[in-house]
């Protein structure tokens, strides 16, 4: 199955409980508009490189496109198709008044120069300049994408555009337009959700151990927050493997350690053990957080999930053959159309913010959020016992019957 396909199981399951209409259904399984191009970029040593790119436009029948921008060697179309539909569906959990959109390119960042990264970055706004703007269709950083490089984008923009065009895209740094509390927003999110979760289910975090695959801005920042909340954080891992500690791990040093040594494979001390990525995906644990890309947990490995809960803050880390075996046994996933939402939702306030060009305060901005994050819980939360379904069901007919409500009330040509 492509990941596409995946996105598209998971339509048609929400779509059979709740009744979607028909039409409805078929919209969403199209994007609007799919876009791909190539373009030159200089290297420091003076060649020319072409490099492909893609921005896929989902739908905006609750307001302009949204989503980010992926720099990764794996990228392909059917992967930002995806991934814009899920935005669709992610920014309608969140009730915020936002379409879905997603870009990619195709390129490991890290092996290009500061100086290549950025040309890169102004060479692909460049050629999709033409579809992208405030009230068209607003990108945002995504896997291996930064906050300096949403600036020399929105300076690119602004100059082909002869204006400072500030909210053309979000996860900006402060200094040009950026909103206080964007950089741990998806991390901070997602802690909100599980606190309601942990309410409903009666979980001491004092007493619950984590899981963290992937250590990245998403991974790390939650794994400080998981254990400055008092969960012990038996394991971490990230590209290259993973590191374990039964008396649990401080993520800090942790966090120290990769920068120096490159991964947290390298950082087995005292207590703490080097394990494999798929070591820690098996770990007996109470809550499993999925940090890092799409198809984590499959067929293959579902089997072997011992943790009692999932909790997505990647995009697509279950695939909807994972899900069904997860149900069956009992381990509840907390999806990520609801768990990752407060990275877009602080990426809508940022947008309001450049529109009003007045900004919030931290506390104005964490509030909004919090209130944002357990509103879509409660709803998630009471659509998966009103249709007896799974909280990814449950989220996705949330997030459908807002759609509906929005393509009906647009109508169609006639
Ligand atoms: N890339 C993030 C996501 O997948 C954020 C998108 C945005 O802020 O527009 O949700």
């Amino acid at each position: 199955m492509s990941l596409f396909e995946n996105t598209l199981a998971q339509i048609k399951q929400a779509s059979a409980i709740m009744k979607l209409n028909p039409t409805v259904e078929k919209i969403l399984s199209n994007p609007h508009r799919i876009l791909e191009v190539t373009f030159p970029v200089k290297m420091d040593n003076g060649n020319i490189e072409v490099f492909k790119g893609f921005r896929v436009q989902h739908n905006n029948a609750r307001g302009p496109y949204k989503g980010g921008i992926r720099f990764h060697p794996q990228v392909d179309m059917g992967e930002v198709m995806a991934l814009s539909a899920w935005m669709t569906i992610k920014c309608a959990v969140a009730n915020i008044p936002l379409g879905g959109g997603k870009g990619g390119v195709i390129v490991d960042p890290k092996k290009l120069s500061p100086a290549e990264l950025e040309r890169l970055s102004r060479a692909y706004i460049r050629s999709i300049n033409r579809i992208v703007g405030p009230d068209e269709d607003v990108p945002a950083p995504d896997v291996y994408t930064t906050p300096q490089i949403m600036a020399w984008m929105v300076d690119e923009y602004s100059k082909i555009q002869g204006r400072n065009v500030l909210g053309m895209l979000t996860g900006k740094p402060l200094a040009v337009g950026g909103s206080l509390g964007r950089a741990d927003s998806t991390s901070q999110g997602g802690i909100y959700v599980l606190e309601e979760v942990c309410k409903e289910k009666g979980i001491d975090p004092k007493k619950a151990t984590v899981a963290v695959q992937g250590f990245g801005n998403a991974g790390a920042n939650v794994a400080h927050m998981l254990m400055d909340m008092g969960f012990k954080v038996v394991a971490v891992s990230d590209s290259k493997g993973g590191l374990y500690s039964a008396d649990g791990l401080d993520t800090r040093i942790v966090e120290k350690c990769k920068t120096e040594k490159g991964s947290v494979n390298n950082c087995a001390v005292g207590n703490a053990k080097a394990i494999s990525n798929s070591d820690l995906l098996a770990l007996p644990c109470d809550v499993l957080f999925l940090c890092a890309m799409e198809n984590q947990i499959t067929a293959e490995n579902a089997d072997k999930v011992q943790a009692k809960m999932i909790l997505e803050l990647a995009n697509g880390p279950v695939t909807p053959e994972a899900d069904a075996i997860l149900a069956k046994k009992g381990i509840a996933v907390i999806p990520d159309i609801l768990a990752n939402s407060g990275g877009v939702t602080v990426s809508y306030f940022e947008l309001v913010q450049n529109k009003a060009n007045f900004y919030w305060t931290a506390e104005e901005v964490d509030t909004r959020l919090r209130k944002i994050m357990v509103d879509g819980w409660k709803n998630v939360s009471a659509n998966a016992e009103k249709y007896a379904c799974t909280y990814r069901q449950a989220a996705f007919i949330t997030a459908l019957k807002r759609l509906e409500d929005a393509i009906l009330a647009r109508g169609f040509e006639n």
